[in-house]
């Protein structure tokens, strides 16, 4: 048994407000390289009042992304880190501040602004050759644990893949839960629900342990508040909650493993795009047999929140779809061995797991 042995993020700062120390937490880092930042920010926020509070000098580049037309690609790593050197040099380091498409694309950006050619060639656990450069995330919409993994999730021409390894993981991450509040109840019951599931299928499988379980049994205890129990929907004091859920649950599965809905949702993702949060949720809701007690409760808070989700989706999917979706389902081991234990090749066999998008 190989244990994992897993880099944390190095300095975390909480609280609301926590934001306007930014400029303050970068300053000892500015010296470096050719003393300028990158600021990767989501475009939901460039003509809102946080457009004027990122802290940037003149001498700083900030890109505004749309997050919203695909998830972030290899090939929008390289265009970036081509321009960014070309215009600039190397720069002190990288700032992202969005939800999880942002995250990556920071952490993914760190990486390559080190490492040459595409980086189609990294993507997998430890490929990366050179330490990345300093990197500071600030999530705005809580729940799928970017802020603390170890991998940044790219799609690339031919794999959904992350850039996986100790470097990946942020130097500072600075959690405000004031950034989530303006998050649209749609997003903020999927994207939590990553947490919730995160936490489900951690605890579900054969590589869960005193670790795990612990981080993983609060994040579910703060799920309940934020979307279960009396008081619970999208207020302040529960944003404050979901910051911390979400981080939680993250650490939760890098200890384990996530299991059937995340190897699905691969599937989904890679093939028709479908976002990972909304995915998962998509498809969750169909995984009774499996995961009885927690589809249950996920249901519970579905109804609670008057959320509706797409039904009757595979009667619409060819043969060759639903098979090209199984294959990239197939291909992620680890989580149907973690899912079903070591015989797990008796039970996700291609037409098992077709079936699974069958249900959809
Ligand atoms: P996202 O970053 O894709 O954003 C979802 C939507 O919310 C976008 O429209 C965005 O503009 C909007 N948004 C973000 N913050 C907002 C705010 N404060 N107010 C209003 N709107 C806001 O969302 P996500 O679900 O956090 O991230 C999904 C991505 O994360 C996927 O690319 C997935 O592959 C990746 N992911 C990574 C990991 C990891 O460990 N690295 C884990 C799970 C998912
Ligand atoms: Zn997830």
């Amino acid at each position: 048994m190989n244990h994992k042995n897993f880099k944390n993020i190095d300095k975390v700062t909480y609280g609301r407000g926590s934001f306007a120390q930014l400029a303050q937490t970068v300053e000892p880092i500015r010296k470096e390289n050719f003393k300028y930042f990158v600021y990767v920010v989501d475009n939901y926020f460039k003509d809102k009042p946080l457009s004027k509070q990122l802290q940037n000098k003149p001498e700083d580049l900030v890109f505004y992304i749309d997050v919203d037309p695909h998830e972030p690609t290899t090939e929008q790593i390289d265009t970036l880190r081509d321009g960014i050197l070309s215009k600039k040099g190397l720069p002190s380091g990288v700032i992202g501040i969005g939800g999880g498409s942002i995250l990556d694309i920071a952490k993914a950006l760190s990486l390559m602004l080190t490492n040459e050619g595409s980086s189609t060639l990294y993507q997998g656990l430890n490929l990366i050759k050179n330490p990345g450069l300093y990197h500071l995330g600030v999530p705005t919409i809580s729940g799928t644990g970017a802020e603390v993994s170890m991998t940044a999730v790219l799609t690339g021409p031919e794999k959904k893949l992350g850039l996986k390894c100790d470097w990946t993981v942020f130097n500072q991450v600075i959690l405000d839960p004031d950034l989530i509040s303006s998050v649209p109840t749609d997003w903020w019951f999927y994207t939590g629900m990553d947490t919730y599931i995160h936490c489900i299928e951690s605890h579900n499988g054969i590589r869960n342990n005193a670790f795990s379980l612990a981080y993983g049994d609060q994040a579910l205890n703060l799920s309940r508040k934020v979307y279960l129990d009396d008081g619970s929907g999208q207020t302040p004091e529960n944003d404050d909650i979901l910051m911390v859920a979400s981080l939680m649950g993250g650490l939760s599965l890098t200890y384990s493993e996530v299991g059937v809905c995340h190897a699905v949702s691969y599937g989904l993702s890679k093939i028709l795009g479908t976002r990972h949060c909304y995915a998962n949720c998509i498809i969750f809701q169909h995984l009774e047999d499996i995961y009885p007690q927690g589809v249950g409760e996920f249901k519970r808070m579905i109804k609670k929140h008057k959320i509706s989700l797409p039904q009757g989706l595979s009667k619409h999917w060819s043969d060759d779809t639903i098979t090209k979706m199984a294959t990239v389902s197939y291909n992620l081991p680890f989580m149907w061995n973690h899912a079903f234990g070591d015989n797990y090749k008796e039970i996700a066999t291609m037409d098992y797991i077709k079936d699974l998008f069958r249900r959809l």
